[in-house]
């Protein structure tokens, strides 16, 4: 009774928003590991924002993509927990965004089934994070192959008009506007078009601090290659200064043939909100290893509040717990109704 009275409350809210802004935001983010500044200048700061300027807001821990390399369950369901508080800890307001857990809504496999229906093997084969990630595996699953199309999914079945995401996922957002286009040509007119947004500034992709030819990563097994949101003042001074820069020592900003100081720089520019050029007039009469010191500071200076929240809010797992269960039954209730669409247009129901 209370869910069905929770779900038409949701649909009021949810048509409500609809109405006035006729915009409604989604973005996920793996549990793969703890959270690093790539994933907080290209996602979450982002995410925040939009939570204060759009009405119907979702913003999913992607649990089911996770899992398509292997993770130790016992890690992974602390690593859910982890990432939920790092987003609280960030800005993300459960009375704003609806914060929940993919695999609690068996709506987004169920979809990613049908689309998959009407994905080609050649265009995801083409995709680049398929080509990445599936070069150091031996066996390659099933899942990594069709990990764009369970995101196409994710974004589909909340008819998701602006997905916030980093520059990395640009390939995967243009399948899910594919299949949206080819779902309601073939079918009948049910998605909207789903417009990425990535930031227009540096910091749209961050790079590994121990080779800047790759972009910062979760799952990237060296630890020294990014900075985590927790770690503590000790260790992003470590990490920074053993990034890895050139022979030249002056502080210039050419992402092309100097990518490791302008990863530096990207990084100083995401924390101070100051533009590359203003960052390398301060920086002048600096060395690299001296610049290095500044940009320690001036991280520690923004994940200092975040690593003390999330320390605080991690203390208490069923706090967060039922802030993923309260989330999802508000995430069903949405899914729910495209769902039901999706099998009439398809003709799996009357
Ligand atoms: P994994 O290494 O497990 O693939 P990830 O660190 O790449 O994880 P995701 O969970 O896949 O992160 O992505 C979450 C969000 O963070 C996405 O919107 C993605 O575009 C963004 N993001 C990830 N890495 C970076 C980066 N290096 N620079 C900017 N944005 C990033």
């Amino acid at each position: 009774f209370l869910k069905r009275n929770h779900h038409l409350c949701i649909s009021r809210n949810s048509l409500c928003n609809i109405s006035t802004s006729m915009e409604r935001v989604f973005s996920g983010i793996q549990p793969t590991g703890t959270l690093h500044l790539g994933n907080y200048f290209g996602a979450l700061k982002k995410w925040v924002e939009l939570q204060e300027t759009c009405g119907s807001v979702l913003y999913s821990i992607v649990d089911l993509h996770s899992i398509t390399l292997p993770q130790d369950p016992k890690i992974l369901h602390r690593n859910i927990l982890e990432v939920t508080a790092c987003l609280l800890a960030c800005g993300i307001n459960p009375q704003k965004s609806i914060l929940f857990q993919q695999s609690k809504v068996s709506q987004h496999a169920e979809l990613a089934w049908v689309l998959g229906c009407m994905t080609t093997m050649a265009r995801l084969g083409h995709l680049p994070q398929f080509k990445e990630k599936s070069a150091s595996v031996k066996d390659i699953p099933l899942g990594i192959f069709v990990y764009p199309v369970l995101q196409s999914a994710d974004i589909l079945v909340y008819k998701a008009t602006k997905v916030p995401v980093g520059e990395d996922q640009l390939q995967h957002l243009q399948l899910a506007q594919h299949l949206a286009k080819l779902f309601n040509s073939k079918y009948g007119k049910l998605f909207p078009h789903p417009k990425a947004l990535i930031n227009d500034d540096c910091t749209a992709r961050l790079r590994s601090l121990r080779d800047p030819t790759k972009k910062m990563s979760k799952s990237e097994p060296d630890p020294k290659s990014r900075i985590d949101l927790t770690d503590s003042e000790e260790v992003i001074l470590e990490k920074v200064k053993k990034a890895v820069t050139d022979f030249e020592s002056a502080v210039t900003w050419d992402p092309k043939n100097r990518p490791g100081v302008s990863n530096l720089i990207a990084i100083h520019c995401g924390m101070t909100g100051k533009t590359p050029e203003e960052i390398v007039q301060d920086a002048q009469g600096l060395d690299t290893g001296k610049y290095k010191l500044v940009v320690a500071d001036a991280i520690n200076k923004v994940l200092q509040p975040i690593r003390e929240e999330t320390m605080r809010l991690l203390k208490d797992p069923p706090f967060l717990e039922q802030i993923l269960e309260d989330g999802s039954m508000k995430a069903s209730s949405i899914a729910e109704d495209t769902w039901e669409s999706v099998r009439k247009l398809v003709g799996l129901s009357s």
